[in-house]
């Protein structure tokens, strides 16, 4: 009905019900995909029905949900194909799409192992009044909610879902505006298990369709920036509902005068550019004994001079693009501050423009401690080496951050390097080897500063953190009466 206004309550609900979103695609900087973010009152939809689904989620058992995620894990199998190429899409990289997809069932075997283990209700006797015995039961919270970012799209949606689903809680998941696309192959997939597509439901959205799922959750699991982080945490708190908060980093390396160079080099250059330096767990900045200094410059530039780009072609190198074009502002912008303020570039030095933007290793010295690179998170392909002189120095440096992920030491010992390791305010640390966190999840660690808040994620307390406890108590003695707190008889 042309030259008719559409009355403002209209568009008042119309943006509180939905939005629609241009999806950039990484590797053409084409926005070639749309859809449509779900608005408040989808998601209160969405929980309403999940929470009344996971009455009989908690209801069928242990060794009935085991065996959904387990058939979970082989329909991602049967149909990774659609899933893979999806990925691909949004993120512009193949093999890691491939790996994203292929430890999803692997993950789901090792989440059942630790569920078994856990089983058994803690029972004892209290050792002040042996008359008393107490059980405990694991409760789960009914609805946790999963966000998630766009640097590993499918893992970090799964990476929490799982041990949740299995503990007895339903679950929403909102995967990262940036990276969309596998939701919905994602989505055909859970619809193929029956029993658990009335427990898990992955919702399209935005930031404001975050904002609208941790009001509606028991827990909610964010993986993201410390900025969104806190907002996150701030209104969960307000809500007196359970944050576990996976946030930035800005990753160590140090690297002993002792230690093994070609190997320092080696997994510290993997460590660093995997994924285009786009993981949490990257190494950000490297420091290395003096004596070795040179040695480890050298070898590190002549390594990371024959990494290649996967442009034009996707089989074509090791790194994909920059799959977020403000990240890709971001490296841009500490690349030129560290130049300005006169750091040496070596290798790479620039975001490429290839349609989608790339970068190439970069490996950097001259640095001083007020250039941006040193303080702030990359999240891009950039390598910072800086000597040092003494350990203490190496150690004071490391932990000068407001940053506490992770951290990797490199020493002629794994003790060696352990006894540093203990000294750095990080919750874990790799010894001899970087970034272990992202090839391995059975270690328990907790983010240290701004790196995130709340139970681990990774063993059994990834699991474990979605339950509340409950007890329960039994006198099998006579009961205390009220006269035997009368003042009366009270003497000192
Ligand atoms: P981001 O904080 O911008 O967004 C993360 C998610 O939060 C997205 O799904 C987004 O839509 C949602 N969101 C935005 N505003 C929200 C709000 N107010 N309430 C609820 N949800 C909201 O982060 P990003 O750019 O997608 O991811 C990069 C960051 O993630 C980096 O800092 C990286 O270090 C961090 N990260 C941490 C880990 C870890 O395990 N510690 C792993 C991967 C990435």
């Amino acid at each position: 009905m042309t030259g008719q206004k559409t009355p403002v309550k209209e568009i008042q609900a119309r943006e509180i019900q939905a939005r629609e979103i241009q999806v950039r695609n990484p590797r053409t900087g084409l926005r070639d995909y749309q859809f449509t973010a779900t608005g408040k009152t989808g998601i209160q939809q969405a929980c309403q029905q999940l929470r009344t689904a996971q009455k009989n989620w908690l209801a069928c058992g242990l060794d009935k949900r085991i065996s959904i995620l387990l058939a979970f894990g082989e329909a991602i199998k049967d149909d990774r194909k659609e899933l893979i190429e999806a990925l691909v899409t949004d993120t512009g990289r193949q093999g890691l799409s491939i790996m994203e997809v292929d430890i999803i069932a692997p993950g789901i075997d090792r989440w059942v192992r630790i569920a078994k283990e856990a089983r058994a209700p803690a029972q004892g006797r209290s050792t002040a009044l042996p008359f008393i015995t107490y059980s405990i039961e694991k409760r789960p919270y009914a609805l946790v909610g999963v966000i998630s970012p766009w640097n590993f799209p499918l893992t970090l949606s799964l990476i929490d879902a799982i041990p949740a689903l299995i503990a007895g809680a339903a679950v929403i998941i909102k995967p990262s505006e940036i990276t969309p696309r596998f939701a919905v192959p994602l989505r055909k997939i859970i619809a193929t298990v029956p029993e658990l597509r009335s427990v898990l439901t992955v919702v399209d959205g935005d930031g404001k369709t975050g904002q609208a799922i941790v009001d509606q959750v028991d827990a909610i699991c964010f993986t993201g920036s410390v900025p969104t982080g806190r907002m996150v945490g701030e209104q969960a708190a307000h809500n007196f509902s359970v944050a576990f908060l996976e946030l930035g980093g800005k990753d160590p390396a140090i690297v002993l005068e002792n230690a093994d160079v070609e190997r320092a080099v080696t997994a510290i250059l993997r460590g660093s550019i995997v994924n285009s330096g786009q993981a949490c767990q990257s190494i950000e900045r490297i420091y290395v004994a003096r004596p070795i200094y040179d040695k480890f410059v050298e070898k590190l530039i002549a390594k990371a001079k024959k990494i290649r780009l996967n442009t034009p072609h996707i089989h074509s190198g090791h790194l994909g693009p920059i799959i977020f074009e403000k990240q890709a502002n971001i490296i841009a912008e500490q690349i030129k501050d560290a130049r300005d303020k006169g750091a040496t570039i070596h290798t790479g030095g620039q975001i490429e423009n290839h349609g989608g933007l790339w970068c190439a290793p970069t490996v950097i010295t001259g640095l001083t401690g007020d250039m941006l690179i040193m303080s702030e998170e990359t999240f891009g392909p950039l390598l910072p080496v800086i000597a040092f002189d003494h350990v203490d120095e190496a150690v004071t440096m490391a932990n000068d951050s407001k940053f506490g992920l992770s951290a990797s030491i490199f020493a002629a010992t794994a003790q060696e390097a352990i006894e540093v390791g203990c000294r750095i305010e990080a919750g874990a640390i790799s010894i001899n080897d970087a970034a272990l966190t992202s090839l391995m999840y059975e270690a328990e660690k907790n983010s240290f500063k701004l790196s995130g808040l709340g139970a681990s994620r990774m063993g059994p307390s990834g699991y474990l953190r979605f339950f509340r406890k409950q007890s329960f108590m039994t006198n099998e003695a006579e009961v205390f009466t009220i006269d035997q707190f009368d003042e009366t008889h009270s003497t000192p």
